[in-house]
Order: C-alpha cells, then structure tokens, then sequence
C-alpha cells in the first residue's frame, strides 16, 4: 500500500524538492496534504498535479483567492495554523515538515502527538522546543527522521553505532558567501552578496542564514536533541566544498561520514524511505573531479553565532526561542535593508544577553510550550525595539 505524506511547506525550496523526491518514487506514496504560505497559484497547480485531496494555506488573503481558483474542484481547502495541524490528523503516515521558522511548530507536534513519522526539515521545531517535542515523540512512538542534510548524514552515520558509542559528532558547514571576507568586508556586505552561497541553493532566509552561520548555530541545538548528546560532544567543523555532509566519530577511533554531491533530494528520500534506500538520478559523484576536500577550524570572532549557540545550550530553557526569534527578525530586518550584515547577529546577542537579566521564563529549566511562545513574542519585540533604536 502506498505511504501517505503530508508535505508542510510545500512552494518552499524543501517543498518543492519533496514533490521531486514523490514523483520519483512513483506509486510508493500518495500526497495526502500540502500546507503552504502563501504562493496559492503554485499550491493549487501542486494539488493538481498530485491529485492532493486537502490543502491548507497560512496567509488570509491568499486563502479566499485559493478557495475561488479552486472551488468545484474537489479538493478542500484549510487555512491558518489550524489547517495545517488538521492535514496532519488524518490519513497520513509521514510528514514532511519544511515549513520555515517558528510557524512551522504547531503542526510538527501535532504529527508527533499522531505518532506519525515525522521528516524534520524545519530546525526551529527542536530549536525552540527540543525537549518538549522528544517527549511527545517518545510517548507517541514518533520516529524523527531528519531531513537537514547535515543531520541526515549523522542520522545516516549513526546506523553503524549508537549516539551513546559517539565520541563527538562533526558538523560541516560551508562557510558560506563570507569565509575568506575580512571583518570590515563583512560589515559592508550588501543583501545580494549575503545571498550568493557558494554550493546551495536554498531560500533567502536560509541563505543570509548560512552567511551568519546562524543555520550552523541552529543546526548545533537541533543535533543536540535530536541525538540526545551533550553539547560538548557537537563540534563544527568548516568544509568548503560540501561533499562530507557530516561525520561522526566513535569511541574506538572509528570515524563514519556521509558523502554526497549537494542535494536536497537524497536526505528527503531517505527520511521517506529509511530504513530502506531507493534509485535517485543524481549528478556524478567522481572523487577524482572532486579532487581535493578541504577543512578547516570556524573563525569565531568573524561568526559569533556560534558561541551564541553553545551559550544557548549552557542556558537551556527558553533561550532557543529567544535566540531564534530574535535571529528572525534581525534577519528581515537586514533583508529590507535596515541594518547592516553584522548587525544580524549582534541584535540576536543583545536580546539573548536582555533575556538572561530580565526576560520572560528565563530561570525555567524545563519550560511549557506557553512558556516558550511567549518568550518568543518577548524577543521579537525586544529585537524590534533594538533595530529601531
Ligand atoms: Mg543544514
């Protein structure tokens, strides 16, 4: 019988490789559910296509332009948070979770409340709320599968050993657009340069994250609960060419990596058919073209984010969602054009520092999810305050 996937986030880049990853899986998946933002003319062309029965759009104004494109369709459509949490409530064995940012929370604990299992893309979930969704997870058996493919390589590592056989796990980041720029190059950096990755293609967010390297500082917290391994056991570890995905060192000396050529469709694939692997088209993985794999230590004084992630972690609490509410709305803000490329991170510490004094739930070492939006809500407003100031 075919599985049935519900995808979340499905006009994101994510989404859009998964509709990939479904199509070359033929008759092995049916599309039960495709949540979006608020592309409604490419989500109602997805359900189309996919003969998708239920669709859930967040953004309202898009939500009646989608009911008028697709009434007597057939299809019903959802909409707000509440959609997308009803798409994971029936027919449905997988989701795909790929919607961005802290939006992306209320349906993924959902599906694990489900017992579904759940293809983690969107980081923020473990970020924000690791604790609190590994439980839900565990009392529900929810398998979580991760989608990042950073975290697919040590998931991937980890089925030669267990987590608790790991001496340390290796994160590999690029380095992004800005590794060989100069602090001072960096405090003039343009949107369109911050937006330039050099192996991935991605979404904006996600690129000006990887500039940052906030995506490595997030990454950093969602290992930590995704494996359940203490942070002085997580290390990133700079590769520029990103062909070693990740690597995990074990306690004999023994060290597994994953490797591949950059793409997103080979841990979205796995995390549906794991533990099972099947065809993908790929390009040619040649190490002699390859030649040469590089590595090297993160300059912390050029990404401070990274000691903001373990500083996090030391924290606990609430402080992830601190740390990523604030990271989202300084990251806009640079977007738009408001603040300068350093000014991202240094807004994220600032609130993070503000929090630790004063702030919401900050002495809370295992918060409710109410806690934790609520410190969320906190630190958008504070980071709001700190870029108008
Ligand atoms: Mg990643």
């Amino acid at each position: 019988m075919a599985k049935q996937v519900v995808v979340l986030g499905s006009t994101g880049s994510i989404g859009k490789s998964t509709l990939d990853v479904c199509r070359n899986l033929g008759d092995e998946v049916e599309i039960t559910g495709l949540a979006a933002g608020s592309q409604w003319e490419l989500l109602a062309a997805q359900a189309r296509e996919h003969s998708v029965p239920r669709v859930s759009i967040a953004c309202p104004d898009a939500y009646s332009k989608l009911k008028d494109e697709l009434a007597g369709s057939g299809i019903e459509v959802l909409h707000g948070s509440e959609g997308a949490c009803a798409l994971v409530a029936e027919r449905c064995d997988s989701v795909l979770a790929a919607i961005t940012g802290a939006a992306g929370l209320p349906p993924v604990l959902e599906a694990a409340r489900r017992g579904r299992r759940l293809c983690l893309s969107n980081k923020e979930s473990l970020v924000l709320a690791g604790p609190i969704l590994g439980k839900i997870a565990r009392e529900n058996g929810c398998e979580l599968v991760p989608v990042d493919s950073e975290h697919s390589a040590i998931f991937q590592a980890l089925q030669s050993g267990t987590a608790k056989e790991a001496k340390r796990l290796v994160l590999t980041a690029s380095g992004g657009p800005f590794r060989t720029w100069s602090i001072e190059q960096m405090a003039a950096a343009t949107q369109e340069e911050a937006l330039n990755h050099p192996t991935w293609k991605m979404g904006p967010f996600i690129t000006i994250d990887s500039a940052t390297l906030m995506n490595k500082s997030l990454e950093v917290i969602e290992a930590r609960w995704l494996f359940d391994v203490e942070p002085e056991r997580i290390e990133v570890l700079c590769h520029p060419q990103s062909i070693v995905h990740s690597l995990v060192e074990f306690v004999d000396g023994s060290v597994m990596a994953q490797l591949g050529v950059p793409d997103m469709r080979v841990p979205i694939q796995y995390a549906l058919t794991y533990p099972e692997r099947r065809p993908l088209e790929t390009a040619k993985f040649d190490l002699t073209e390859i030649a040469t794999l590089t590595f090297e230590p993160v300059d912390r004084v050029k990404f401070p984010s990274v000691d903001l992630a373990y500083e996090v972690l030391r924290r606990g609490g609430v402080s992830g969602a601190v740390f990523n509410a604030s990271n989202e709305v300084a990251r806009l803000a640079f977007y738009e054009g408001k603040i300068s490329f350093p000014e991202i991170v240094a807004t994220t510490g600032r609130v993070l520092e503000e929090h630790a004094k004063s702030g919401p739930s900050r002495d809370e070492a295992t918060p409710s999810l109410e806690e934790v939006i609520d410190a969320d809500r906190w630190a958008r407003e504070r980071a709001e305050q700190c870029i108008c100031s």
